[in-house]
């Protein structure tokens, strides 16, 4: 009988989940995230482990001078989210992005330098998670990317690329591209630099770092040591929060006005997921400040009534279809999100089914609309649209545990280096960018508008999709401004509708658009449905996008995750 029950013990199908796994888009914050898994390390441990390596290794995209957002599905239990968005400080007007004339200063002015800079949140959302779902102590969680800070790591093909876009701006022996007041310097080169530290830290005497050399940063890894051995109030106060305030008021580039006040009274908040359905499937994700999962959920949702298994994914028809959904969505996302401790965001309203339908009724199959108008759903209050920009500085993982439990974050200092000041060795962000940089539209306060203590909107889109009988059976996020939500909704489609594995979802390419129509990803099958698309009535070029996302899906032998293949990402077993 006992051999019998073994045998049959044996034999009994594994659970998919038995086997835990990490995917994040740097190989060494990915081996930091199994690290910590093999150490018996929850999935939010392995995430959160992640997040602090990536920090150091990928510094350009993210990092504990950043902020973020967190899901967190139990395995059996519940789904729940932290938001560890950045913050205003208190001091903050809705005019702070305006110029002298009044008008918005162009994106371009306003990112870099102290005025950019919102009150990190992941090392307080990273602290909560770890209360929460930590199998670990908090110290453990540091190691990794203690060890790389202090023992060094080599630079990768997208920090090379981002700091050799980044010198010129930092100045120092160079002709900096965007002066602090705007406008193109061509006169001579700045000696000092405006950036000096960030130009230390990641360049060689002006010169842009080149792929394969090392680097090390005693600095953060010091400050890492502290906060691991102290808690997240080594970082929100004492010697880090004086010198984060330093970084930011002493700017030579538009000096800020965050206090110590703004840094030790931040917390991460849990937050109400967003969920819809789309098909047969459950598609979860991140609400207000996010506009990720609302807007992600509006263009599911216009595309629902559409045969997109039958067109496939070459058939023009499809993407006219996906690019049409996508202009009505955003057209909404720009005129009704926002942070909802400040503003009305008719959530509820948006993803209101009845709603959907009515604005998916606008599309045709055969003809662009060209024109793009936000609609007015249920519960929504008078509003003006924001004016568009776009930025890139994300990066999105994933850590599944051997319980089942899955933990997959989106983490960002906004553009590359964020907002290019250093505090301890860390970048800081730029994330007030994702304010409305104009106040008023029309004469009436714009939803995603500056103000004391408020969240900037984001499009970061930490998602997970649930098949019909509940069971999670993918998860994707992306970097990459406005497109994030694009890629999002992109790899859903054609990975449920198009069956293609999650790395080739990702890999497909993406329609997005700007203010002349849309734009096809540039070394794609996409380009060569251009006569098709314009022949449809779209204005239609061609660009690179520079994405980059990451995924996981369940299949029959567990779960596999998926780095986008555009980056140098990696997924690992456990
Ligand atoms: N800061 C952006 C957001 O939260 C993401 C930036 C990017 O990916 O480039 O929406």
């Amino acid at each position: 009988m006992k051999t019998m029950l073994a045998l049959a013990a044996l034999l009994a199908p594994v659970p998919a989940y038995a086997q835990g796994m990490v995917t994040s888009a740097d190989p060494r914050a990915t081996e930091a995230g199994r690290e910590i898994l093999r150490a018996g390390g929850s999935a939010a441990d392995a995430a959160m482990a992640m997040m602090i390596a990536l920090t150091v290794v990928e510094p350009q995209s993210s990092g504990i001078g950043g902020g973020g957002f967190l899901l967190h599905q139990s395995a059996g239990g519940p789904l729940e989210t932290i938001d560890g968005r950045e913050k205003a400080p208190m001091a903050a007007t809705p005019q702070r992005f305006l110029g002298p004339d009044g008008k918005p200063i162009p994106h371009v002015q306003a990112f870099p330098g102290g005025k950019s800079v919102g009150v990190p949140g992941n090392v307080r959302l990273a602290a909560l998670a770890n209360r929460k779902w930590g199998k670990l102590p908090w110290k453990a969680l540091f190691a990794p990317a203690i060890r790389l800070a202090e023992g060094g790591y080599t630079v990768t093909r997208p920090m090379a690329a981002a700091s050799t876009n980044l010198t010129p701006l930092w100045g120092g022996g160079r002709t900096a591209v965007a002066g602090p007041e705007g406008g193109t310097s061509t006169g001579t080169a700045d000696k000092v630099g405006r950036f000096p530290q960030v130009a230390a830290m990641y360049s060689r005497g002006g010169k842009p770092l080149t792929e394969g050399e090392r680097i090390t940063n005693p600095t953060l890894a010091k400050l890492l040591r502290k906060i691991a051995d102290e808690g997240p109030d080594a970082f929100y106060t004492g010697d880090n929060a004086k010198a984060l305030v330093a970084a930011v008021t002493t700017a030579k580039v538009a000096p800020g006005d965050m206090t110590e006040a703004d840094l030790a009274a931040y917390q991460a908040k849990e937050r109400a997921p967003v969920c819809g359905s789309y098909r047969s499937y459950k598609v979860c994700g991140m609400g207000p400040p996010s506009s990720g999962a609302t807007t992600v959920l509006q263009i599911l949702g216009m595309l629902e009534r559409f045969d997109l298994v039958k067109l496939g994914k070459d058939s023009p028809v499809a993407w006219h279809l996906i690019g049409e959904a996508m202009q009505l969505a955003y057209a909404d996302r720009d005129k009704y999100l926002g942070d909802a401790d400040f503003v009305d965001v008719p959530v509820a309203g948006l993803i209101d089914k009845g709603y959907i339908a009515k604005r998916s009724g606008l599309i045709s199959q055969a003809r662009a609309l060209g024109t793009y108008q936000p609609g007015t759903p249920p519960g929504a209050q008078p509003r003006t649209a924001a004016p568009q920009h776009n930025e890139h500085g994300t990066t999105h993982f994933v850590a599944v545990d051997a319980d089942g439990d899955i933990a997959t974050m989106t983490s960002t200092i906004e553009m590359p280096f964020g907002s290019q000041l250093i505090a301890n060795g860390y970048m800081l962000n730029n994330e007030l960018t994702d304010f409305s940089l104009a106040p008023e539209k029309d004469g009436a306060p714009v939803a995603n508008r500056v103000q004391p203590g408020k969240r900037p909107l984001s499009s970061m889109s930490p998602t997970i999709v649930y098949d019909a009988s509940g069971a999670p059976v993918f998860t994707v996020g992306a970097a990459g401004g406005k497109t994030i939500i694009m890629q999002v909704a992109k790899a859903i489609v054609a990975h449920f509708d198009w069956k293609l594995p999650a790395r080739d979802a990702l890999g497909l390419g993406l329609v997005f658009f700007n203010k002349d129509g849309l734009v096809l990803e540039q070394g794609t099958s996409l380009p060569a449905m251009q006569p098709a698309l314009e022949a449809m009535g779209h204005k239609v070029t061609v660009s690179k996008l520079g994405l980059k996302a990451n995924a996981a899906e369940k299949t029959a032998s567990g779960w596999v995750g998926a780095p986008d293949p555009r980056s140098v990402g990696t997924a690992l077993k456990q």
